[in-house]
């Protein structure tokens, strides 16, 4: 019998990562416009003279640090390449064969691949009718065979962000052998004060797991590191998952260094925020469809459009991110001259 793969593979979506292309002003990914400070890549520099030596299996200093700098017990913390990883992880933890694993969606588009990889099955509770998550729609879709419910908030490409009332009222209705994965990647954009921390909406949840990234905020989207707070059993389960020494050397040693000047670095949030409001207006008033944000990105409501408007940025020298036929999501930079850059393409598309 010849080898085969798995069927199931030839359907997996892929992950498209945003595109990079000389000279543009990328504006596809969220990460952020500016280098690490210099005490990060320093660390950086520094771990990579011991290339030679596989990092620590545990993760026990970048453990231990980000345990510290969030005022929780380390049996709760989980460090994983990257949190898309650490997604992933409890989805292992959870589910065998068949199992549900229900979001919403649009939403972050390693969703569906993640859970297909595990084996799981899908439910996607579609947005409402202004991009958010329909909360009551998602707790009547769990079932007896739902193990994980997956929340961005912010979401993922809309923006779109849940308050504490509303995410309370979710959590109280999903039943206790459901876990919820609070998916944080973009907390620190997050400026709305009544979208409420994670770590302390959860705090006596003992379904709920908080994953977060320093891929944004923290600059080290090339690192590859990410962190989830759970209660420990849950710790335990999804840590007992992870690949060994998935977390390389100089990943632990940037998100140790970045902890150590998050003062700095999120500092640095602030002006994308301020962007952020500037790029929404302006794109209002050429007639875009673009939701209020709590992200590091807008999300235009494009339609049919969405190929053109796609290749008119890429003519301007912008790289934006196309999800065809539905829109395009633009990361805000820090950088005005970024932004300006991407409004001229955006205002001179809208004619
Ligand atoms: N969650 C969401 C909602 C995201 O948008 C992203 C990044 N695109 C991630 C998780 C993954 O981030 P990372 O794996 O780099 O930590």
């Amino acid at each position: 019998m010849p080898l085969s793969v798995r069927a199931d593979l030839a359907d997996l979506p892929a992950y498209i990562p945003g595109r990079k292309i000389p000279g543009a002003i990328v504006l596809s990914s969220n990460e952020v416009s500016t280098r690490a400070p210099e005490s990060v890549l320093a660390a950086i520099a520094a771990a990579a003279a011991d290339m030679n030596r596989y990092p620590q299996m545990a993760n026990d200093d970048v453990l231990v640090r980000t345990a510290e700098y969030l005022g929780v017990a380390e049996d709760r913390v989980t460090i994983g390449a990257g949190s898309v990883a650490i997604a992933q992880q409890f989805l292992q933890a959870m589910c065998t064969e068949g199992q549900e694993v229900l979001y919403a969606w649009r939403s972050f588009e390693a969703y569906p691949i993640i859970t297909q990889i595990i084996g799981g099955r899908s439910i996607k509770v579609p947005l409402t009718a202004d991009y958010r998550h329909d909360l009551d729609a998602m707790a009547d879709a769990v079932t007896d065979d739902t193990r994980v419910v997956l929340v961005a908030n912010p979401n993922n490409p809309t923006g779109t962000a849940m308050r504490t009332a509303e995410l309370e009222r979710f959590l109280d209705r999903v039943p206790d052998h459901v876990l919820i994965v609070l998916d944080e990647a973009y907390r620190e954009f997050v400026t709305d004060p009544e979208v409420p921390d994670g770590l302390r909406l959860a705090e006596g949840r003992e379904n709920v797991a908080v994953v977060r990234t320093f891929s944004k905020a923290y600059g080290l989207a090339g690192a590859r590191v990410g962190y989830s707070v759970a209660p420990p059993v849950l710790t335990t389960a999804a840590r007992k998952v992870g690949i060994p020494f998935a977390v390389n050397r100089v990943a632990q040693a940037g998100a140790i260094a970045a902890m150590d000047a998050a003062e700095e670095l999120l500092a640095r949030c602030r002006p994308v925020t301020v962007e952020r409001e500037r790029v929404h207006s302006a794109l209002l008033e050429m007639g875009f469809e673009v939701p209020p944000s709590q992200a590091n990105f807008v999300w235009l409501l494009l339609g049919e459009r969405t190929a053109a408007f796609n290749e008119h940025c890429l003519d301007q020298k912008v790289v934006v991110r196309a999800f065809a036929g539905e829109g395009a999501r633009v990361t805000v930079s820090g950088l005005p001259e970024e932004n300006d850059a991407f409004l001229a393409a955006a205002r001179s598309f809208a004619g």
